[in-house]
């Protein structure tokens, strides 16, 4: 992993500098916010230092938002919450002060229900709203994106000859429990992104 030393985040992974940490995993670490804006306001962190979404493997995505996803819920659940904002500043211009990727998970309570709604933070764009369809056509994502994960149902057609050449194969100890495996590990079982 490549750590970018002027990088608070960089150097809260690397433990140069404490944090609330709440979760760590080899490719992702949370932690609670120093300055909450609800309790429990945690960011999701991918260890690798990139700036913003677009710039993160589809893998490195796919597992970010699997572990956002668990946060949340566990966040929900022991501390009483009654529902979640999830955001992302990508660019200063969006808002973003550090520039290492990170999602905010902000829980909110039924008792403290300022600046509910879209419409809080982002006003509606009149002018926008008049041409949508001119938009749409100059936005549109024509190819298909590829799933991260494996289709069950064309590896269950497999023979299975090649389903135990698999199972036999150096990579099927470590990489068979993990959801998308040969998606995160080589064969010889490091990790595909850094
Ligand atoms: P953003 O505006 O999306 O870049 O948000 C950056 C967030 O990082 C802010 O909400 C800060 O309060 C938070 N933050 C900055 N430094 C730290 C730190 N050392 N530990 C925890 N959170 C931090
Ligand atoms: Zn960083």
């Amino acid at each position: 992993m490549s750590y970018d030393t002027e990088c608070v985040f960089c150097r809260i992974i690397e433990k140069k500098i404490p944090s609330a940490i709440i979760y760590e995993d080899p490719y992702v670490i949370s932690f609670l916010d120093i300055n909450p804006r609800f309790k429990g306001h945690a960011l999701v962190v991918p260890k690798v230092h990139v700036s913003t979404l677009d710039q993160l493997s589809d893998e490195a995505t796919a597992h970010l938002f699997v572990v956002v996803k668990h946060i949340a819920k566990n966040l929900v659940e022991n501390l009483g919450a009654a529902g979640y904002n999830i955001t992302i500043n990508n660019g200063r211009v969006a808002g973003q002060v550090v520039p290492h990727l990170h999602v905010h998970i902000i829980p909110r309570y039924e008792d403290k229900r300022q600046g509910v709604g879209f419409e809080a933070v982002f006003p509606v764009d009149e002018e926008a709203k008049t041409t949508l369809n001119d938009i749409a056509e100059k936005v549109k994502l024509t190819r298909e994106i590829k799933p991260i994960f494996k289709d069950k149902e064309k590896e269950e057609q497999k023979g299975n000859e090649e389903k135990e050449k698999a199972e036999n194969s150096e990579k099927s100890s470590k990489a068979s429990s993990l959801p998308y495996e040969s998606e995160y590990f080589n064969d010889d079982g490091t990790p595909k992104f850094k």
